[in-house]
């Protein structure tokens, strides 16, 4: 591993012009509790907003359900052309909009500049496209009919967590706000500058007052806007724990949900893979966002006979990541989002150790400034050690070795969660028997971690419920009526 040039780009302007964003404006409110925005990579503080107190959660929702309506009567077309302009603008601002995220999360631009507000903007032209073609459909029954509208479901809430703000923002709204619904986001309290840029960019291309609107702050906020009775549904990405609480403060108004959660995601490879696409695979699936990924694949089974090449290759390769500034374009592995992530990070680490896995390279931290480990690989670990049973969400591979394809799907399923899977292999069949026999939502066969707007995204088991991406997300900001049409005389009995 080596340490970075020293050309780091210009930092972006990082201190909003108020910390919440409601009704088309931004808005700040001094009485509220101080949320700072600290930057990974040195630990400084470079911004400060504030938390939202009930008024501030009630303009919100007031102004989302007021906009509702007219939002709703649109055209789908008129809606799509308004998400069409904001994916627009979003791509001609996305070299700044990759350094504010860079500050915000700490991940290197060379990451945020191709996969964070960019894959936002796919999401809002996706969507866009698709809102025209929002439909219900129309059934023959002798000369009666019935038809059926595909509505919107009313003020929905967003809720993220802090590895993805930006894209995490846009994929819950383009799919809501194309369906005709309005919606509050609440960011992760870590990260919570992007969503006010994707709001004022909403703005600025045309979107009525209300449609979207941004409120800061922490659990206690997420809460009070999951508990209000005008919330239609509420989509949270974070961790099981969480959405165990959503879900059931949810469940209380017989809201509608979508639980985007944590994995434990199996990589298989066999010993018929291609090295490199397989070590490539499991860099990506491990290492990027500083491991810091929902989906990534952290059980690595590796069959036996290509297990000392993988390792070494796997070893080799992680020696050219580059660590240091992120803001240097340099740079392919920056800090932890936070000191109290390093930490939980750090104490896996050291049970892997203590429980007797192998740590082969990393796992150190390291000594800079900001919130920064080395990437850590851990060879000879089994099924019941600590680090292959819990989602770290850190840069924490763990290698475990099989022999037959009936042993690596019976270990890899043995797991709570079901977010994502992977299998490598140059046998066709293979690749698709073995896929099929996994428990996950979210499947790749020669890849890793490629999440286009195109395919549906989200878990099975405690990963969570329902899809985001792809026409499948219509299916979740939306509600069927169907209307029987009677051409005939009623007969009725008496
Ligand atoms: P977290 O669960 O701590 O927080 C997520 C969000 O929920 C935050 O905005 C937080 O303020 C809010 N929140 C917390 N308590 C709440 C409550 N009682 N009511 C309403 N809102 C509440 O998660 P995190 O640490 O921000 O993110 C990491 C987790 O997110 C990991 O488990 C990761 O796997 C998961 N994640 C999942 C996906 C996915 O798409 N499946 C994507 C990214 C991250």
């Amino acid at each position: 591993m080596s340490e970075t040039a020293k050309s780091p780009l210009e930092r972006p302007r990082t201190q909003p012009e108020g910390s919440h964003h409601i009704d088309g404006a931004y808005v700040a409110d001094a009485g509220g509790r101080p949320l700072p925005v600290i930057y990974p990579a040195d630990g400084s503080t470079i911004a400060t907003l504030e938390h939202a107190g009930p008024d501030l959660v009630e303009q919100a929702l007031a102004a989302a359900s007021r906009a509702q309506p007219a939002w709703a009567a649109m055209t789908g077309t008129e809606r799509g052309r308004i998400l069409r302009r904001a994916a627009e603008i979003i791509r001609e601002r996305n070299d700044e909009l990759s350094r504010l995220e860079t500050m915000d999360t700490g991940k290197p631009y060379q990451e945020t500049v191709v996969a964070d507000a960019t894959s936002g903007a796919d999401a809002l032209e996706y969507f866009g496209g698709l809102a025209a073609s929002i439909t219900g459909e129309h059934v023959q029954l002798g000369d009666d009919f019935v038809y059926s509208v595909r509505q919107p479901l009313g003020v929905c809430v967003g809720i993220g967590a802090w590895n993805y703000p930006m894209q995490i923002a846009c994929w819950k709204a383009a799919p809501a706000l194309a369906c005709g619904n309005t919606m509050v986001f609440k960011p992760s309290e870590t990260t919570p500058l992007s969503a006010l840029k994707l709001a004022e960019i909403l703005t600025e291309a045309g979107l009525p007052d209300g449609v979207f609107n941004v409120v800061q702050g922490d659990g206690a906020v997420g809460s009070a806007l999951v508990g209000d009775p005008r919330v239609a549904k509420v989509s949270l990405t974070g961790s099981v724990p969480t959405g165990r609480k959503v879900y059931a403060a949810a469940a209380e108004g017989i809201r509608h949900v979508t639980m985007e959660l944590g994995g434990k995601s199996p990589m298989l490879i066999f010993d018929d893979a291609d090295l490199d696409d397989a070590v490539g695979g499991a860099i990506l699936g491990n290492f990027y966002s500083s491991g810091q990924i929902c989906s990534n694949g952290t059980r690595v089974f590796v069959q036996k006979g290509i297990l000392p090449a993988f390792l070494d290759r796997l070893a080799e390769r992680l020696g050219h990541a580059v660590i240091g500034d992120p803001l240097d374009p340099t740079t392919s592995f920056g800090p932890l989002v936070s000191q109290a992530q390093l930490d939980q990070v750090l104490g896996f680490v050291q049970a892997g150790r203590d429980e007797g896995a192998r740590l082969v390279t990393g796992g150190e931290r390291l000594d800079r400034e900001g919130f920064y480990m080395s990437p850590a690989v851990f060879a000879d670990v089994t099924d019941e050690m600590t680090i292959a049973r819990e989602e770290i969400f850190g840069p924490v591979l763990s290698v475990l070795s099989f022999e037959t394809e009936e042993e690596a799907i019976a270990r890899a399923n043995a797991t709570p969660y079901g977010l994502a899977a992977g299998v490598f292999t140059r046998d066709l069949r293979r690749g698709h028997r073995v896929i099929g026999k996994l428990d996950a939502g979210s499947c790749f066969i020669n890849a890793y971690n490629l999440t286009p707007v195109e395919a549906p995204f989200g878990g099975v088991k405690l990963s969570g419920v329902g899809r985001e991406n792809s026409r499948a997300a219509i299916e979740h900001y939306t509600q069927l009526k169907s209307v029987y049409v009677g051409m005939g005389p009623v007969e009725a009995p008496y």
